[in-house]
């Protein structure tokens, strides 16, 4: 083929009309198709950014988000409720178009109190997982102030990069869990009291992350690389759930609950409280008279609450899950050809122990583990294709010093 009668493949132009014409294998693209499909492209992931958010975070109405959360943990109706709305809520800030009103939607940062293994952490990888947005981890017990012997609390978005691949707006629009958030309470009612270094000072660190702030992050964590380049984080579309045990603050509930029982005796219609789930009555300032400071809590300003697990709930915990810790091991043993199955009197067995030595639900997985090791370890060279495992395999195979071990690691 004579080189003048080359043109474009894509719009049939000549080359002579072209600036620019680039071979291919089999083809040729002029420079104006060249742009044309960057122009596409561009368009195509900008699209995709911004839908990837939509489709994955506003299409779920919070009932739906609600649904989701029930597929993976058990009660704990109201704080999946609650979750739902403030996790709603916060996508639909992220989206709003930058507004011509002067209404500022503000942020819906979280709080969870309740003991541990009750499903905190469980609640924040669910939606994270629903979301499909990067999770931070972090424990606020290693948090310290800005020089001193433990992490900044700039770490956490250090993790949350990690998490995230350190794709920078992927990170921007995740979800750090604080955990342990009690643990930086105040330990004196006087704020006069000699700095506290792991305390307020830390609580102090936190607010601006809270409330959105622009934060120069190390991608590779703290001082040990420092000559590393600084990744940009801007905080303010990142959710922040906080979680603690807040031990001790039932104290400031019941007394809070008595004084105002006192004003109002004269009232019949006075709702009986429940003495044996007292959390469902906290407000911000029982974390307040706890040790936090007004301003963290209101920076945390959805604030709610995790029911004790009871037998009922350890039992559905086992068995109901999508993924429970039941289905899990039947998955594993079908893997091998055999079915494997537990009869009633072996779960409630099993939840009597994890109750009667306060393993809680972190300890059903541990006992399981004890039960069916041996199980695990000669059948598959076996030729059963048929485990059932009953109240007397369960007892079998858990002795009281294995329990006792159990609790000691746990
Ligand atoms: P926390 O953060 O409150 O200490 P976790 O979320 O780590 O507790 O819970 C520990 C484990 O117990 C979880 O991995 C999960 O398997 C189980 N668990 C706890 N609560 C629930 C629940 N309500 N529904 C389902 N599983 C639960």
């Amino acid at each position: 083929m004579a080189k003048e009668e080359l043109d474009c493949s894509f719009c049939g132009k000549k080359k002579a009309d072209t600036n620019l014409l680039i071979a291919g294998i089999d083809a040729h693209i002029c420079d104006r198709c060249i742009e044309q499909a960057n122009g596409i492209v561009v368009e195509e992931a900008k699209q995709d950014k911004t839908s990837g958010l939509t489709s994955d975070v506003m299409l779920k109405k919070p009932q739906e988000i609600k649904a989701f959360l029930d597929d993976y943990i058990i009660g704990q109706e109201q704080t999946k409720k609650v979750m739902s709305v403030a996790v709603y809520n916060h996508y639909k800030r992220l989206l709003q178009p930058a507004s011509e009103d002067d209404i500022e939607i503000q942020k819906s940062n979280i709080i969870m109190v309740g003991q541990t293994g009750t499903g905190k952490t469980l609640m924040a990888k669910t939606i994270a997982k629903m979301l499909n947005v990067p999770l931070a981890i972090v424990d606020a017990t290693v948090l310290t102030e800005a020089g001193y012997v433990g992490e900044d609390v700039e770490s956490m978005l250090t993790r949350l990069l990690q998490a995230a691949d350190y794709d920078q707006e992927k990170a921007e629009r995740g979800i750090v869990f604080i955990d342990e958030i009690d643990k930086i309470a105040r330990k004196s009612d006087n704020p006069s009291i000699t700095r506290d270094v792991s305390g307020e000072g830390v609580q102090q660190a936190l607010l601006k992350l809270l409330e959105g702030t622009v934060v120069n992050v190390p991608p590779k964590g703290g001082r040990k690389h420092p000559d590393q380049k600084f990744i940009e984080v801007n905080t303010e579309n990142i959710l922040f759930i906080a979680g603690g045990a807040f031990d001790g603050v039932n104290r400031h509930i019941s007394k809070r609950l008595n004084m105002s029982a006192i004003g109002y005796k004269a009232s019949h219609e006075e709702e009986q409280i429940d003495t044996e789930n007292l959390l469902q009555y906290i407000i911000p300032k029982d974390l307040k008279d706890f040790g936090l400071i007004p301003e963290i809590i209101g920076r945390l300003p959805v604030l709610t609450y995790m029911n004790p697990l009871d037998e009922e709930t350890l039992k559905a915990i086992l068995t109901e899950p999508k993924n429970s810790l039941v289905k899990q091991y039947k998955k594993l043993f079908e893997m091998d050809d055999i079915a494997l199955s537990f009869k009633e009197d072996a779960l409630d067995f099993i939840v009597k122990k994890a109750i009667e030595y306060k393993l809680g639900a972190r300890g059903l997985r541990s006992l399981c583990e004890e039960i069916l090791t041996d199980a695990m370890f000669v059948l598959p060279s076996s030729d059963e294709t048929v485990l059932v495992v009953d109240k007397a395999y369960v007892q079998k195979h858990l002795t009281r010093t294995q329990i006792k071990r159990l609790k000691a690691v746990s």
